[in-house]
């Protein structure tokens, strides 16, 4: 934006629907805001970038529905900058539904649900995650938009609650080499009134053509679409081929789908298809403005997303992968940016004014991680050579 003049103003209209007491803080609200330029909805604001892509779909009479599933970690900063889980005790080699860990949380945990039940949010699960300090808290799917707001104030009440408990929320998506990350998978379907269009005829199982053509729109664009749901350095050390550091780490890295398959980009299910490549360090905004995108591209297009894979993919080489004629996801930020740079579908949905400072901000974290010297260059090569 330029320093004078009428576009030199960036200023927010509150959505009087999203208006909510916060609990956490008596006699405060929060309202969502919409960004505005001189009167006009401003092209780059992420939530009026969202409303441009759902209001695609509303012309064809469609809407998007979106469950999101944040995972994250409650942490401690330990001696000398050191991370550790906030919950000494939390260390089974296994800790996946951890039940022993799970509640000494509890304080936290009932505090959160009891907030997020009173701003109206319907919390369906809570688990101990498979790291050390790691959880997952889940509420029921709705409208898109909707969703991404839900997710911004479960944010915001986990950041308050865990910061009044000592401890530090956090929804970076790898903080620790040797555990699994935190990914934010999203439950995709799409809806004319209360018809799921994603739903298969006959005995309802798997998906329908409509459903089938986004779902490869997803995955033809699924690179570019990575530098929004995956858009940190850190992402990538999530989202890696083969066996992580930890052992099975439940995220993807090969381009696919396929029937409750886990190991896949996106897992298909009856009526609806998750997608498990986003981590929580995405906009929600810009991530389902992007998905929309693709999947309309699929749907124009009437591209095939070929047959669905069941085998365990994390166990598969690279050249095997080829092999199949499927791609990996992007390995690094860099590798995501070239391949944004380079899908005009995707840049479309963004904008021109969005796209080319996100590529510029993104561009020079990359450059800023890579000009640092890790503890780990050090260990291997400093008496190396
Ligand atoms: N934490 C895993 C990820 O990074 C996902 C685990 C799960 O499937 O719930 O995607
Ligand atoms: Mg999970």
């Amino acid at each position: 934006l330029p320093r004078t003049g009428p576009r030199s103003e960036y200023y927010a209209r509150g959505d009087i629907h999203t208006l909510q007491p916060l609990p956490w803080m008596p006699g405060v609200a929060r309202i969502v805001g919409d960004g505005f330029v001189d009167s006009q909805p401003f092209d780059a604001c992420p939530r009026q970038v969202l409303k441009r892509a759902l209001a695609r779909l509303a012309g064809r009479g469609w809407q998007l529905r979106t469950g999101i599933e944040p995972e994250f970690f409650l942490l401690q900063r330990g001696a000398g900058g050191t991370w550790q889980p906030a919950d000494a005790h939390d260390r089974l080699d296994k800790p996946s539904y951890d039940l022993k860990s799970l509640p000494r949380q509890m304080d936290f945990l009932h505090t959160l649900h009891e907030t997020l039940s009173a701003c109206g949010l319907d919390v369906l699960q809570i688990d101990h995650e498979d790291a050390h300090g790691q959880y997952e808290l889940n509420f029921a799917y709705g409208e898109a938009l909707l969703s991404c707001d839900r997710l911004m104030l479960f944010k915001q009440a986990a950041h308050a609650l865990a910061e009044a408990r000592g401890m530090v929320f956090s929804m970076m998506p790898k903080p620790f080499a040797n555990q699994p990350g935190s990914g934010l998978h999203f439950h995709v379907s799409l809806w004319q009134g209360e018809h799921g269009l994603f739903a298969a005829d006959g005995d309802g199982s798997g998906l329908s053509l409509a459903g089938r053509q986004f779902v490869a729109g997803v995955l033809a664009h699924a690179p570019a679409l990575c530098a929004l749901a995956a858009p940190t350095v850190n992402s990538y050390k999530r989202l890696t081929v083969g066996e992580s550091l930890s052992g099975t780490s439940w995220a993807p890295a090969t381009i696919a789908h396929g029937p409750n398959n886990r190991t896949a980009a996106v897992r298909t299910l009856p009526g609806r298809f998750e997608w498990r490549v986003p981590d929580a360090s995405a906009n929600p905004y810009l991530a389902t403005a992007t998905l929309v995108a693709a999947g309309l591209d699929g749907i124009t297009r009437g591209l095939d997303p070929g047959p669905g894979i069941g085998a365990d993919l994390f166990t598969w080489t690279p050249a095997q992968v080829r092999a199949h004629g499927l791609g990996l996801l992007p390995q690094s930020l860099d590798e995501a940016l070239d391949a944004l740079e380079g899908d005009e579908v995707v840049c479309d949905a963004l904008g021109e004014t969005l796209t080319q400072e996100f590529l510029r901000l993104k561009r020079a974290e990359w450059v800023e991680f890579a000009r640092h010297v890790s503890p780990w260059e050090l260990q291997r090569y400093a008496a190396a050579f």
